[in-house]
């Protein structure tokens, strides 16, 4: 299958700080990839240097076989790589609409905006409901739906998904992840998913990739990431999450 994404030997920093070490993936086109990994592993700075917030140091990102590599934010975007950000960042005093609406100004297709509202709002339909209310003063579960109605009101190819769960309880969670199974097989939109919980994002993904220190240790389709007794043991909490203080990761294994 050809892959959507292909990322070589990406690197990014924060000054000295070294976040991402030569990450190199590929995510095949209509799949879903979650990137795991603990606090601090580079998971974040891999999202918003993919989608240009930050520049790469060295490597490169193509995305549909085009290099985006170092491209502006608002290119990548018409490339149709769209991120959803960590805490959502809606627009709090606008209302429900005019955030979906910010998310196609990019376009200048007025009927498939207008479709694409009406698909969205089907996705969310509390989000109809609110259509009018300031966005501020929908609950921490709508607002991330709302984020990410408003990554899809840009006709992506591919949603960068950071941390969605993020503050939810565990059924707003599921709800989410229903969702984004949703949009993934009815739409055929791509998805790269940052996640704590693990146990959902690796029944949810069809790839999976484990970042520790910026770079990939560990990678291959979910179905037998869940059955690996290194992962049920740092990442599922099936026998003491990191009691040993190390983890003891087998070969790094090529899933293609
Ligand atoms: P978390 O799960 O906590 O969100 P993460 O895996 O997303 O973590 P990043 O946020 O990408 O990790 O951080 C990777 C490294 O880069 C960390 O060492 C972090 O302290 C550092 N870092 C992140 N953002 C900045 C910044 N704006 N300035 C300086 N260093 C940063």
């Amino acid at each position: 299958m050809s892959a959507l994404l292909e990322v070589k030997n990406l690197e990014a920093a924060y000054g000295p700080v070294k976040a991402v070490r030569g990450v190199s993936l590929s995510v095949p086109d209509g799949k879903i990839a979650t990137v795991l990994g603990p606090n601090g592993a580079g998971k974040t700075t891999l999202l918003k240097t993919l989608s240009g917030i930050n520049d790469p140091k060295r490597g490169s990102v193509i995305f549909g076989g085009q290099d985006v590599t170092g491209l502006d934010p608002s290119e990548i975007v018409r490339q149709g790589l769209v991120q959803v950000p960590e805490g959502r960042e809606v627009f709090p005093l606008l209302s429900v609409h005019d955030n979906l609406m910010m998310g196609a100004y990019l376009r200048r297709d007025r009927d498939g905006v207008a479709r694409d509202l009406e698909t969205v709002l089907a996705y969310f339909p509390i989000l109809k409901e609110r259509a009018k209310q300031d966005a501020g003063l929908l609950s921490g579960g709508q607002q991330q739906m709302l984020a990410i109605a408003r990554a899809l009101m840009q006709a992506p190819r591919m949603i960068l998904l950071d941390e969605p769960s993020l503050g939810l309880s565990p059924k707003l969670t599921q709800e989410i992840f229903d969702i984004v199974l949703r949009i993934n097989r009815e739409r055929g939109t791509a998805l790269m998913v940052v996640e704590q919980n693990a146990q959902i994002a690796l029944a949810t993904a069809d790839i999976g990739f484990i970042l520790e220190g910026g770079r990939i240790v560990c990678e291959g389709p979910c179905a037998e990431l869940r059955e690996r007794a290194d992962i049920q043991e740092f990442y599922l909490g099936m026998g003491g999450q990191g009691a040993r203080g190390e983890k003891r990761w087998k070969k790094k294994k090529s899933w293609q």
